[in-house]
């Protein structure tokens, strides 16, 4: 009766909070697996082999960073971070470890929900097609052919510098997957330095804009203070 739920791992050590979301995503029709620690969550790991990981950071026994690693390894199995405000630092790390995503608690189950499928949908997507480099690139209104370098929105060619298609094209590869800053500055820079966040930041900027970003439309590029960007293909205001 199970066997078409997707099997979602929940590490969290902290039973109220284990309850809530154990509660919200069976009502959302997903297969829950609990776990407490680190070692018993990687024990059920190998044995479910899980389609999403919901990774609490603060463990009893160990970091949940060890586990990501130790997944990281072998797999890309979605990991999505459940991270307390005074983590923000490890929040960051654990993206560029290999994090798909992170909510932040408390969180609802609008949200909650909206992140899971995201990171369903990006893994079976880069399971299935290597989109990236080459070919083209949907979401929603937005199409990106990489071979002619071009961007449209609804059907309307979006005129970007090299830079800003360099940006939208690496986020694109990682659509749905929050990029730290740092990420990205390595991917289009090469090695940061001082000003390298400004000039993110200036370019995201600009791509917006160009974008017509406009409250309540689909907006393309998420931009997390502190954190990095993120490419989604969902409405504002979930
Ligand atoms: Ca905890």
């Amino acid at each position: 009766m199970n066997n078409n739920k997707y099997k979602i791992l929940l590490v969290e050590d902290e039973c109220n909070i284990q309850n809530l979301i154990k509660t919200m995503l069976e009502t959302a029709d997903y297969q829950v697996i609990l776990a407490q620690t680190c070692s018993s969550a990687l024990t059920l790991y190998t044995s479910h082999l899980p389609d999403l990981i919901l990774l609490d950071l603060g463990l009893p026994d160990k970091d949940g960073m060890y586990l990501l690693k130790k997944v990281r390894e072998h797999s890309l199995t979605p990991v999505i971070i459940l991270s307390a405000r005074s983590e923000e630092r490890d929040k960051v790390d654990a993206l560029d470890f290999g994090a798909n995503d992170y909510v932040t608690k408390p969180f609802g189950a609008a949200e909650l929900l909206a992140r899971v499928r995201t990171a369903l949908r990006t893994n079976r997507c880069s399971a299935q097609e290597g989109k990236y480099p080459g070919g083209r690139f949907t979401l929603s209104d937005l199409v990106i052919d990489y071979d002619a370098r071009q961007v449209f929105i609804k059907e309307t060619e979006i005129r970007l510098t090299q830079t800003e298609y360099n940006i939208v094209a690496f986020l694109s590869g990682h659509c749905g997957k929050m990029m730290t800053y740092s990420a990205i500055i390595k991917a289009i820079w090469g090695y940061p330095d001082d000003g390298s966040i400004k000039k993110l930041q200036v370019n995201m900027a600009n791509i917006r804009k160009k974008f017509g970003a406009q409250p309540g439309e689909t907006n393309y590029i998420i931009n997390e203070l502190g954190v990095g960007y993120r490419m989604n293909g969902e409405k504002d205001g979930l």
